[in-house]
């Protein structure tokens, strides 16, 4: 069986400052933190001492994080993964005594109510960043302020984070980019948001554009999240309303993000950035990277080859194959991976390098 939480290549990668050399005088690249953070970690943890202990059906509401090897994983242990977009079938398809388990983003507060009542055995392994962001939207949906939400409308995160900064008094807002941050202060500035894409806006009857609190969804890009606040709190400032701030990208986000700007703005001439291709936190290492070097997002080693590499284009949600892709004879290839990226796919990308250059 795999082992989730160590690979030796690794290991020995790290011992060597993480550098890896490999041939024409190339050199791979680590960042000093990458792969598994302590969440995803504590979420796998419990999954594993859950299925230890189970003598019935284990359920999984949604993937318990966004990574294909973990998932497959699992799946190869009897767990039963619900996708995302079918977790209603679960109240159809098991047994009210078999165990079901939270993901690490969380679920919707309504549906995860239904789930308790439905069944005993729950076991939630939903992050405790992701529940201090929940308290937080919790307390200003009850001091009666519109939450502006910065994050992506279809992440689980997101959508479990939408659902608590819902009280009965307030509206909320999601805020999918900078581009519509500005939007949003625009619309502070002119009393109403009635140009804003009405998809994003919940309760817009209950809309206080003059009381605000604004958090966002915990793996976000560090610098864009900081920007969003700015851009709205200064619209807040000119038309004397009030806003209360939580800069909620969760620390070992941040920590990756802050380590591959480091590597990368040291000179680098090719990115790697590997993880599954609906993880959050690697979409946004990916738009780090770009702004460095050409940087491609893999999802595992197979998409290496001597002659061409397979990449994912978050953006398009399109996979492309481009040929010609190692860096000249010297050239320096740094390795990025994100929050959910087991060490096994960090080194098999390493063996796979090690072999093709
Ligand atoms: S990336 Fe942050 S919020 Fe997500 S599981 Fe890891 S520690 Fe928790």
């Amino acid at each position: 069986m795999t082992d989730l939480f160590h690979d030796r290549d690794v290991q020995n990668a790290r011992r060597q400052g993480g550098t890896v050399p490999l041939g024409g005088g190339r050199v791979l690249l680590l960042p000093r933190v990458g792969g598994f953070c302590r969440g995803v970690l504590a979420a796998l943890q419990r999954l594993e001492t859950v299925l230890a202990r189970a003598e019935r059906p284990v359920w999984l509401l949604g993937e318990i994080i966004h990574n294909d090897t973990v998932n497959d994983h699992f799946r190869g242990r009897g767990v039963h993964i619900l996708p995302e977009a079918q977790l209603e079938q679960i109240f159809g398809q098991a047994n009210p005594a078999d165990t079901f388990v939270i993901p690490a983003f969380g679920l919707e507060r309504d549906f995860e109510e239904r789930l308790r009542a439905f069944a005993a055995d729950v076991e939630d392994t939903t992050c405790d960043c992701v529940q201090s962001v929940w308290a937080f939207v919790e307390s200003q949906a009850a001091a009666g302020r519109t939450v502006l939400l910065h994050g992506k409308p279809s992440h689980p995160e997101t959508r479990a984070t939408l659902s608590r900064a819902l009280g009965p008094a307030n509206a909320a807002v999601l805020v999918p980019t900078l581009d519509h941050a500005r939007r949003i202060a625009a619309a502070i500035r002119a009393g109403s948001l009635a140009d804003y894409p009405a998809e994003l806006v919940h309760h817009p009857d209950r809309l206080d554009l003059r009381h605000l609190a604004v958090a966002n969804q915990t793996t976000m890009l560090f610098g864009e999240t900081r920007a969003i606040e700015a851009v709205i709190a200064d619209a807040v400032r000119a038309t004397g309303g009030e806003l209360v701030p939580a800069a909620t990208v969760c620390r070992a986000t941040q920590a990756r993000q802050d380590a591959a700007r480091d590597l990368c703005a040291a000179g680098v001439d090719l990115i790697l950035v590997l993880g599954g291709f609906s993880s959050s936190n690697t979409a946004q290492l990916l738009r780090l990277a770009q702004t460095y070097a050409p940087a491609y997002f893999v999802g595992t080693a197979e998409a290496l080859s001597p002659d061409r590499i397979r990449h994912y284009d978050p953006a398009s949600g399109t996979v492309a194959e481009t040929t010609a892709w190692l860096p000249p004879p010297g050239g320096r290839i740094a390795l990025l991976a994100g929050a959910s990226c087991p060490p096994g796919d960090i080194g098999d990308a390493i063996r796979a390098l090690r072999r093709i250059v």
